[in-house]
């Protein structure tokens, strides 16, 4: 997709700290942080967001979880825990719509809703 900002981030059209990539994900931190690590784990593939998760491209679920856990390795991060979060659609605030796991961690986290 062209005129997405994930897509131009994967392509290195918009520079990106990278923390981790594969044949299937790509993961970089977070331009605004809000805990001492916080990446972002996307499928090289676009998807909207999570609602556009269907039997074609599911696998990608794997492979971002799997993802998720070298960049906790990475990031130092898979001992002492770690949250992940996806917003999909307006009442969760998406605001990019390229399907990302937020990876937050390196704090405990107080706040818990859920
Ligand atoms: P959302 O609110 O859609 O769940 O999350 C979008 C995230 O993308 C936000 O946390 C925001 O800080 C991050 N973000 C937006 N633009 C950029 C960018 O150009 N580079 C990086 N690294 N992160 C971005
Ligand atoms: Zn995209």
């Amino acid at each position: 997709m062209d005129n997405c900002l994930f897509c131009r981030i994967i392509k290195g059209e918009i520079p990106s700290a990278k923390v981790y990539e594969d044949e299937y994900v790509y993961a970089f931190k977070d331009i605004n942080p809000v805990a001492p690590v916080h990446v972002l784990v996307v499928p090289k593939t676009h998807i909207a967001s999570l609602e556009d998760l269907n039997d074609g491209n599911i696998e990608n679920v794997v492979h971002i979880h799997r993802g998720i856990q070298q960049v906790a390795k990475v990031m130092g991060i898979n001992d002492s825990g770690y949250r992940v979060i996806v917003n999909c659609g307006e009442n969760a605030g998406q605001t990019v719509f390229h399907l990302h796991y937020h990876v937050v961690g390196g704090v405990k986290m107080n706040e818990k809703i859920l």
